[in-house]
């Protein structure tokens, strides 16, 4: 009999998360205060976190305990499956075995409740009311507004424009857990405002909407912000998928050779990636990771590893990243989750030091794998989830050539349900290639703040 599915106890979730700040083989680059040219202290964040997730930031524990009340939430979904993708392998005739974590289990459907649900935790242990955060496509918005609702706090979401009228649905789903949602650039914020009066139709950004829930939560005391990926906590947080995810390979027999996941800010990425990359650092472990990102938005393969803001309305202290200029408004590519124009100081910092790979694929291409996929498996994954697809299928086919029995394994961060017109514009064939903006990032590249690397 074959096994298709490698499933843990509850029981088995991990208690701990892993922080990989304890075993890089570098030092990882100060955050900057923009206007002293300074490394930022925690105080400078605390009028947007609470301080146990700024001392998780900076951190260098190798195993955080992760809170019971924060376990008893991640019970309703997790462990979540690894599945083995047989059918897969065997319409591609591979010798390769694929596996992939499967988050889109979660009651939102996403990898994204994994840090949401902490965050909210510790918000509300210190007397926050009240959080405030920017959504892309609407995963992270529905992850946070639930994990608000578990926790009684209240929650205003800035949803970028273009998702707000492409994704009602998932607008829905945020109200219906109790959350505000206002398009972005909205009336509601300085920033907001003064983008529209330029700009009405202005598209909105991630960058632009992470400024406007920034300028809302440092207006008030019972206030804070929320990040759904990029920061080092948020990262952390998500090695609860990886974790999880070696227990099970190690049921299924098999260590991988090779890790793929798709990078928006680089949460789900490092969530899975991050267990493994430690026995790379820590034991010698000879493993090939794979970040892969859309040619529209391709900050690791096209940008340049520097200092500069995690917003469009430079609020935010200066990150050493992989960035295409926080000016630079990404084309409205249907994996929204990967609109950003920057990417997670510790995936950045990977790749530059060569321990991680990144790629970048058109959108038709992830398409038309996701549409395979989603044949062979069952399963209509999420369009940033099917750029982790299409890279496992070519690392599949590469297999075959050489004829090589190797292991693959992916994340398949989450399901597509609310992404379906995207798959009709697919299947219809209107959907369209964007070429890489070259000219607008170099013009978003020379506004970034020149600061000695
Ligand atoms: C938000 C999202 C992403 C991109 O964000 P990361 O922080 O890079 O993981 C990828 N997949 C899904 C399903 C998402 O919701």
């Amino acid at each position: 009999m074959e096994t298709y599915k490698y499933l843990l106890d509850e029981n088995e979730i991990p208690k701990q998360w892993y922080n990989i700040l304890a075993d890089l083989p570098f030092e990882l680059p100060p955050v900057i205060h923009p206007g002293t040219g300074q490394p930022i202290g925690p105080q400078d964040l605390a009028p947007l976190f609470p301080m146990e997730l700024i001392k998780q930031e900076v951190s260098r524990d190798r195993w955080i305990d992760i809170p019971e009340p924060v376990l008893d939430v991640y019970r309703l979904w997790r462990p979540t499956p690894l599945f083995r993708a047989r059918r897969l392998e065997k319409i591609l005739d591979t010798p390769a075995r694929i596996f992939y974590k499967y988050e889109g289990v979660s009651p939102v459907g996403s990898h994204k409740p994994n840090t949401a649900v902490a965050q909210a935790y510790y918000n509300k242990a210190e007397g926050i009311k009240r959080l405030t955060t920017e959504t892309g496509a609407g995963q992270w918005g529905s992850a946070l507004s639930m994990a608000c609702n578990f926790f009684g706090l209240e929650c205003k979401v800035y949803m970028v424009k273009v998702s707000y009228h492409q994704k009602p649905y998932r607008r829905i789903i945020m109200e219906t857990f109790g959350a505000t949602v206002v398009p972005s650039p909205s009336p509601d914020t300085n920033y907001g405002r003064s983008i529209l009066e330029k700009d009405p139709d202005n598209p909105g950004s991630l960058g632009i909407a992470i400024s406007e829930a920034i300028e809302d939560a440092v207006q008030r005391e019972d206030t804070h912000y929320s990040l759904g990926s990029v920061l080092n906590h948020v990262l952390m947080h998500q090695t609860i998928m990886g974790l999880e995810a070696k227990k099970q390979m190690e049921k299924a027999g098999y260590y991988p050779d090779v890790v793929i996941g798709c990078i928006g800010g680089g949460s789900n990425f490092a969530g899975l990636t991050f267990p493994f990359i430690m026995d790379k650092l820590t034991k010698g472990q000879k493993l090939d990771v794979i970040a892969v990102e859309p040619l529209a938005c391709p900050s690791v393969t096209k940008g340049v590893y520097t200092f500069d803001f995690g917003d469009t309305a430079q609020m935010t202290p200066l990150l050493r990243m992989h960035t295409l200029g926080s000016s630079f408004i990404p084309p409205a590519i249907h994996a929204g989750g990967l609109r950003y124009h920057g990417m997670a100081p510790i995936v950045s910092a990977l790749a530059y030091h060569g321990i991680i790979e990144a790629k970048a694929v058109p959108q038709t291409a992830v398409f038309e794998a996701a549409v395979n996929f989603a044949r062979a498996e069952g399963i209509i994954s999420a369009p940033e989830s099917a750029h982790a697809v299409l890279v496992a299928i070519e690392q599949a086919l590469l297999a075959k050539q050489a004829g090589e029995a190797k292991t693959i394994l992916f994340n398949l961060s989450g399901h597509g349900h609310f992404d379906l017109r995207a798959y009709e514009e697919y299947l219809s064939g209107k959907l369209a290639d964007y070429e890489y903006p070259e000219e607008l990032v170099h013009q978003a590249l020379e506004k970034v703040p020149r600061i000695q690397a």
